[in-house]
């Protein structure tokens, strides 16, 4: 369903990734994985056309998005969660998670209750202002508010980037069931190794390039994992 070929992109002068090709199938979970500075979220900003590659081209469902504009990507069904915590400081849960399913054109509380079916500590703050939550809530608020889009390929920064263990892990449990139970494509960009062993695929980067592609044919339950 995502397909990159041969992919360059630059920052100015700086050739931050070089020659990228990998693929993804419908509903995988794909591990993105490497050293600070190896082009990952690169590859992400890239994919949701936030940057675009001098080179090289990408597929998403069969139709070239290689030069498509970010706000046009939303419409196609891609969801990006960018590093950090970049939701809505002053506004409630709610209205944050309304923003997210914004672009789809009836925005229902019932599509809202289903966001809350998966995040049912967010149901239970969704009057308070997200600014105010902890760190692993408002990490959540920024997934819950792709996964409110419905979309059909999540792209997600360290989704357990500067989260405890324990939430780090409910976050991945998340994605894991965005994945088998919705069927949502998602990518995850991390430089935790241990991750690797719940995807369907493991792509290894090192400065720019892609090392490794590896695909797991029994990937792990997220109980299952350790690190
Ligand atoms: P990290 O795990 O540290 O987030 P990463 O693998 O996601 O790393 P990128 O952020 O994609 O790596 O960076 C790839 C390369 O591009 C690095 O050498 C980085 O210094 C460079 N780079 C990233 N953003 C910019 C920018 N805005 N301007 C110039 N160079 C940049």
């Amino acid at each position: 369903m995502l397909k990159i070929e041969d992919m360059h992109v630059y920052y100015g002068a700086i050739h931050a990734v070089k020659g990228v090709s990998f693929e993804v199938g419908e509903g995988e979970i794909v591990a993105l994985i490497g050293a600070n500075g190896a082009g990952k979220s690169t590859i992400l900003k890239t994919v949701s056309g936030l940057m675009h590659p001098r080179s090289g081209s990408i597929h998403f469902c069969d139709q070239d998005i290689t030069h498509m504009e970010a706000y046009k990507l939303l419409r196609t069904g891609l969801a990006h969660v960018p590093e950090g915590r970049r939701i809505f400081q002053q506004m409630t849960v709610q209205e944050n998670l309304e923003m997210g399913a914004y672009i789809k054109k009836d925005v229902s509380q019932k599509d809202l209750e289903t966001v809350f079916t998966y995040f049912p500590r967010l149901k239970e703050r969704r009057k308070q202002i997200a600014g105010t939550l902890s760190g692993g809530e408002q990490q959540r608020v920024a997934i819950a508010r792709a996964v409110a889009k419905n979309p059909k390929i999540l792209l997600c920064d360290e989704p357990t980037g500067a989260l405890d263990y324990n939430t780090g892990k409910q976050v991945l449990r998340i994605l894991q069931d965005m994945s088998r139970k919705k069927g949502a494509t998602v990518v995850i960009v991390t430089h935790n190794s241990a991750i690797a062993p719940i995807a369907d695929r493991v792509i290894r980067m090192h400065d720019g390039r892609v090392s490794s592609i590896e695909v797991n044919e029994h990937p792990m339950d997220i109980e299952e994992l350790e690190w």
